[in-house]
């Protein structure tokens, strides 16, 4: 029999001992008491095994279990890395020996020395650090929310990590430092965990939350990797590529139910350019040791070679590529959030993919299909766990050769030549304008560890912009091109207090992928379609944020290093600019609004990125704005307390119909309604200003009947497609919108919208160019695009509506183009 007095004693004594203040998760030193207090499973601090059916920790209840490690075991540190948006603690568990926790300063010292050959002055002392030093492999979990497994995961891990004492994890332990980040998106762990509780018993149970899982980005929060708007994304970007180095990073994610059970690298084509071969076949070889082990495992239905590219730059394992290091993410299959999912033989014969027909046919890259059935979280914990220690064990066993590897690619970006008429440097010259773009730009390089330069005194140097020249007929549908330096014939005086991006540095790469502009191939189906990049062509950094950065070819004086001061963070911009310094965690940006003019910014029911983003926008800039949601418009009377009322980018559907129903508690479900659109009317009617971004703009073409036509709605990929890339728009700069502005400036268009009309009453603000119209990415039928509508605005009673054909502030990184979204408030306010 239980003595329950005993048992209610027991626990109570060890809640004293477990309990764990929050300053436990502060930085420690590394010198520190043996550890002797027995080390609590997860289970024993939750109540549940991580994976277990129906149950979900939540970011208290993660970092108080990390808090309670730190303070158990000589193996793991516990370090707060800063608050996350909404101001939870974002937290890294770095886990190796005892002796290797003593001594993480050293190890991090050897990091920053291999990853800067420069500081390394012989061949002995690089063999000594190569010696010496540690693999540091990082782990993060769960930076898309609803991919939820992983951050429970993560306890597991680091308690097996932190007990076992066989051969293979005494190894691990020995030769590798681990980074462990139970997830860079605190806030979303919460707003999943908190919606998965409440949904618990209900019709909606296992659905996604009706709401963006990072305040701002959303699923884009993996999309900033490089221009680093999110505070999540500084402080990680910060640990990786200027403290620690991690030779290999892994991201772990979840894909949909109905597919393979997990993705693992090789990636499928194409690959970016600027990815040195040799971080691609290490790339392999881990995802093929994963495989493998899983495989051995007796775990079925694992894919490699597909989907997922190399080509484009931004994301958790993207990154790595362009600091020298072996970016890996898998994607196991999803359960429903933490709620079992099942899955039908015919679901699996229907899912398709690139390299993947369908989910039921053995294939080389997926050799053993998984039967239909019941699909658990705990599948997805296991398999995780196993790739998790499959590649630690392999960064353990192979240590010498991914830090030599990792040291001499550094060097080969450091020593490599420049070819005849290619770039030795990007330059941003001073004078431009666009102080607050280039503060952001030079600041955002800064971040994450390229090198910039100002220069002290004006010196001589030939350069020109790097562009596209097509190489074929413009009236051809797929363009080839070619990039072209447009270098001026003779030296040109450059002023002091511009700033230099110079090549040979360990970065070398990831100048490359930022400057210059995009060529994405040309990729068909059999069937003459488009085949979709896994996500962006082209993102080409100064083109997106409107900062002139042509390539130099050469610079006339020698000896230039006195000349020369290495910035040292993005307030040194600021503060040659003349610009406010960035003091705390607010935007010190002026709010570029003059007039008193009030914002309202249109949220619907359904989670929207591009909404998130204009948010991002507007607070970044300081513009004061209100949130409209549903039940405001279905209220009417907007006039009475809106001047302007910006729509971002949202089909018509989703905008009127809002959430499907019984996939979310009925008051949620909202939407504007059919019978409110004439609310949205009368808004401008009476004199209101509507401001809509790409396909919101179909809303009040159609509904208000505008005299315009999107002419891309319904054409086929094979006719058109511009999956993510930078176009020339060429300004009407008559309208007071785009007065401020050059003739012709870059935009972003991802399968955005082109319109024509016949009507004069339509004023034309913007066109897509006639001539040179792909800067940077992909572009097929580019006669359907030239010379069409990029931004008008149409009169309508005693307001009017200004149609964005494309998206002005997407992702928070088209800078470029946000004078004419200020313009367009200002316009409004007189
Ligand atoms: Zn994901």
């Amino acid at each position: 029999m239980v003595n329950y007095r005993l048992v209610v004693i027991g626990l109570f004594a060890l809640l004293l001992l477990v309990a764990v203040p929050c300053s436990s998760l502060a930085q420690r030193t590394p010198a520190r008491a043996a550890k002797t207090s027995a080390i609590p499973s997860p289970q024993s601090v939750l109540g549940f095994n991580p994976g277990d059916d129906r149950t979900i920790a939540d970011w208290t209840q993660i970092t108080d279990y990390f808090g309670r490690l730190d303070k158990a075991s000589d193996r793991v540190v516990v370090q707060t890395l800063g608050q996350s948006t909404l101001k939870r603690p974002l937290i890294v568990a770095l886990i190796s020996s005892r002796e290797n926790i003593l001594a993480l300063e050293k190890y991090k010292d050897i990091q920053q020395q291999l990853a800067d050959p420069r500081k390394v002055s012989s061949e002995l002392q690089r063999d000594r650090l190569i010696a010496t030093g540690k693999t540091v492999v990082a782990i993060s979990c769960s930076i898309h929310s609803t991919e939820i497994v992983a951050s429970q995961m993560s306890m597991q891990l680091a308690y097996t990590l932190a007990t076992a004492h066989d051969a293979e994890t005494r190894e691990i332990l020995q030769n590798t430092i681990l980074l462990l980040i139970p997830s860079p998106n605190p806030d979303g762990i919460d707003i999943v965990a908190n919606w998965y509780r409440k949904s618990l018993g209900t019709s909606y149970e296992g659905r996604e939350p009706p709401e963006l899982y990072h305040h701002y980005a959303g699923h884009d929060d993996n999309r900033d990797w490089f221009m680093l708007n999110l505070k999540e994304t500084q402080q990680i970007t910060r640990l990786f590529w200027h403290d620690w180095f991690p030779q290999i990073v892994y991201d772990v994610h979840q894909q949909r139910s109905n597919g393979s059970r997990f993705f693992i690298p090789p990636f499928y084509d194409p690959p970016n350019p600027n990815i040195d071969p040799l971080l691609l076949r290490q790339v392999g070889l881990v995802g093929h040791k994963v495989a493998a082990d899983l495989q051995s495992a007796g775990f079925k239905g694992v894919l490699t070679n597909a989907l997922y590219d190399t080509w484009w730059h931004g994301g958790f394992r993207t990154a790595p590529y362009f600091h020298n290091s072996i970016g890996i993410l898998s994607g196991a299959a999803s359960a429903r959030l933490m709620s079992p999912a099942t899955v039908t033989a015919e679901q699996l014969a229907r899912s398709t993919t690139r390299g993947m027909r369908n989910a039921t046919e053995a294939l080389t890259n997926f050799p053993d299909p998984w039967q239909p059935g019941t699909w658990r979280p705990r599948n997805i914990l296991d398999m995780e766990m196993i790739a998790a220690r499959g590649i630690l064990s392999m960064a353990a066993k192979y240590r010498t050769t991914y830090l030599h590897n990792f040291y001499e690619l550094g060097r080969k970006n450091i020593e490599e030549q420049a070819k005849q008429d290619q770039p030795i440097a990007y330059l941003i010259p001073a004078g431009l304008s666009r102080d607050e773009s280039v503060a952001k730009l030079v600041g955002s390089l800064i971040d994450q560890g390229v090198e910039v330069f100002r220069l002290d005194s004006e010196l001589h140097l030939t350069y020109g912009p790097q562009m596209l020249q097509r190489t074929n007929s413009a009236s051809e549908k797929l363009g080839t091109y070619r990039k072209i330096i447009a270098s001026t014939t003779s030296l040109q005086e450059v002023p002091a207090g511009s700033y230099i991006v110079f090549l040979n540095q360990p970065q070398r790469s990831n100048v490359l992928a930022l400057f210059e502009p995009q060529i994405y191939p040309n990729r068909l189906t059999g069937t003459g379609e488009a085949e979709r990049p896994y996500d962006v062509a082209g993102w080409t950094l100064p083109l997106q944020m409107g900062v002139d950065a042509p390539a130099v070819l050469a610079i006339k004086e020698t000896g230039t290093e006195s000349k020369l001061t290495l910035l040292k963070n993005e307030n040194e911009a600021r503060s040659d600019l003349a610009l406010p310094l960035r003091r705390s965690d607010e935007s010190p940006i002026r709010n570029p609004i003059k007039q008193n003019v009030r914002i309202g910014i249109y949220k619907g029911s359904i989670g929207n990125m591009d909404e998130g983003w204009t948010r991002y926008v507007f607070d970044t800039f300081n513009v004061p704005y209100k949130s409209i949601n549903d039940s405001a418009v279905k209220q009417g009377n907007l006039k009475s307390s809106y001047d302007v009322l910006i729509v971002p980018s949202q089909r018509t559907r989703d905008l009127v119909e809002g959430n499907a129903e019984g996939t979310v508690p009925a008051e949620v479900t909202a939407g504007i309604s059919d019978s409110s659109v004439s609310n949205l009317k009368e808004f401008v009617n009476s004199g209101g200003t509507m401001i809509c971004f790409d396909q919101s703009c179909e809303l009040v073409i159609k509904q208000f009947n505008l005299p315009l036509r999107n002419v891309l709605e319904g054409v086929r990929s094979s006719d058109f497609y511009c999956p993510g890339s930078i176009v020339s728009l060429e300004l009407n700069t008559k309208h007071p919108i785009t007065s401020t502005l050059p003739t012709n400036i870059p935009g972003y268009f991802i399968n955005s919208s082109a319109f024509a009309t016949t009507d004069s009453n339509v004023q034309v603000i913007a066109r897509y160019a006639k001539e040179n119209l792909l800067r940077s990415g992909w572009l097929l039928g580019e006669d359907k695009l030239r010379g069409q509508i990029a931004l008008a605005e149409v009169p309508l009673g005693k307001g009017k509506v200004i149609l964005f054909a494309f998206r002005p502030q997407h992702r928070g990184q088209t800078w470029g183009t946000l004078p004419l979204l200020w313009n367009a408030i200002s316009a409004a306010a007189k």
